[in-house]
């Protein structure tokens, strides 16, 4: 199997599975007549395998699914050790880090106690968590990261698609069936996984006019979602699609399912800058004074998201706010090398498979950034940029008998500057 790198078709390349693009996923398998996979694809196919206990090598997943790591009551790992964990994949953000970490473990500690004798005295309620900030800053990263580190079945779905019962689109439910294909059919497991709600701005009230008799696509899908989040029993058609009377159903309780909800909520920093300002004065100090006016997301509250058009009942179902920085050039930098599966690596990696040693020049991991920067990328287009520059070494490198090979500025330079045609800045 070979990593896909042809120019012409990186356009259409999508998972033949799920559908998801290759910019959506982390790597994308080709296999004979343009049929491509993705990582969470085989991942599913192998845990459904291991779950009829249909892989037979020594130590292979055998048997029935892992209990999450770290996750028995006598052995919980602490918000810092998963904070340690969500360091190895994810550069900055500390801020998200920290509150998803707390959140994640009171989560555990709740399904826990959910079956202890404590129960019954004090019940804990979910801490389902919505985290604000720019595109490509790492927000499905995260939430992905921490699927990884509970080994609980992991689901992306994208809340522009979602649509009320009977109309249209996805019902909100078929959320449910993708977890539960996602858990390979494993109906205990489903019940404790997490579902990330990507761009779930999109789905805000528009104006401020609450009728929601055309709005099937906001409002509605807000109200379908809260039964959803609130925690209740859902008949799923296992397979998705459209629900039909003879279809066999798994009746799935979301009350364990922890929900991660992200979203850009473009101009929401002038929501939260108009409140602050009001607040500034009411309270007699001079408007602005101590505020990182840059970066006014970090002030981000319950509010301003109500304000921004998700209803006060879904807000409040999401009780952990927090935001994710902007990534700056340092940041990005380093995302290009230090993370455990950073780009750079895994380049590495490949070449090393062929007996090549791959070396950057620090000069040419400048120039990457600058040009994702300049392309205003994020760090999504370092992934695009790096393909631009690798991709004839890639098609030409296994059939040589190199040994060794720099990237220097110049060599990065000149393909890019060969392959720019087909890279336009975000929003051309
Ligand atoms: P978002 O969900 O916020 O739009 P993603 O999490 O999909 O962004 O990020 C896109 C890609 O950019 C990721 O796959 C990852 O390679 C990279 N990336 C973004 N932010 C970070 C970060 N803070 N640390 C490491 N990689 C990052």
């Amino acid at each position: 199997m070979a990593k896909t790198n042809s120019k012409q078709s990186r356009k259409e390349e999508r998972c033949s599975f799920c559908g998801r693009s290759r910019n959506e996923v982390e790597v994308l398998f080709q296999g004979a007549d343009g049929a491509t996979i993705c990582n969470d694809c085989i991942e599913v196919g192998y845990t459904s395998l291991a779950n009829n206990n249909l892989i037979s090598q020594k130590g292979a997943a055998k048997g029935a699914p892992k209990v999450p790591v770290g996750f028995t009551p006598d052995k919980l790992l602490k918000p810092a050790q998963i904070k340690e964990f969500l360091d190895t994949y994810i550069i900055g953000q500390d801020s998200a880090k920290r509150s998803i970490a707390v959140a994640v473990y009171n989560h555990y500690k709740r399904l826990i106690g959910t079956n202890s004798e404590q129960a019954a005295e004090v019940e804990i309620d979910k801490s389902n968590i919505i985290l604000v900030g720019p595109t490509g800053t790492g927000k499905t990263l995260i939430a992905r990261t921490i699927a990884r580190l509970l080994e609980v079945p992991f689901t992306i779905v994208d809340a522009t698609v979602l649509t009320q019962a009977g109309y249209v689109g996805e019902d909100v439910e078929s959320i449910l069936s993708r977890l539960y294909q996602a858990s390979g059919y494993n109906l205990e497991s489903t019940q404790r996984g997490i579902i990330f709600i990507d761009e779930i701005d999109k789905i805000a009230r528009k104006g401020n006019n609450p009728s929601i008799t055309r709005d099937v696509s906001g409002e509605g899908v807000q109200q379908a979602l809260l039964k959803i989040l609130e925690g209740t029993v859902v008949n799923v058609a296992p397979e998705g699609g459209r629900k039909h009377p003879e279809q066999k159903f798994v009746q799935v309780d979301t009350r364990n399912i922890l929900f991660i909800c992200g979203g850009a909520f473009d101009g929401i920093e002038k929501r939260i800058a108009q409140r602050l300002n009001t607040r500034a004065i009411g309270y007699g100090r001079a408007a602005g004074t101590d505020i990182d006016r840059e970066n006014m997301l970090r002030y981000v509250q319950p509010q301003d998201i109500k304000s921004y058009g998700l209803i006060p009942e879904l807000v409040g179902r999401l009780p952990v706010i927090t935001h994710l920085e902007p990534l700056s050039r340092e940041v990005l930098r380093n995302i290009l090398t230090e993370p455990k599966n950073a780009i750079v690596r895994q380049y590495q990696h490949l070449f090393k498979m062929d007996g090549i040693e791959l070396t950057f020049e620090d000069e040419a991991l400048d120039y990457i950034v600058d040009k994702a920067v300049e392309f205003t990328l994020g760090a999504r287009g370092l992934r695009s940029i790096c393909e631009a520059v690798m991709k004839d070494l890639m098609f030409d490198a296994p059939s040589s008998d190199l040994k060794r090979f720099v990237i220097t500025k110049q060599y990065a330079e000149q393909k890019f500057e060969a392959s720019a045609s087909t890279l336009t800045k975000q929003g051309e």
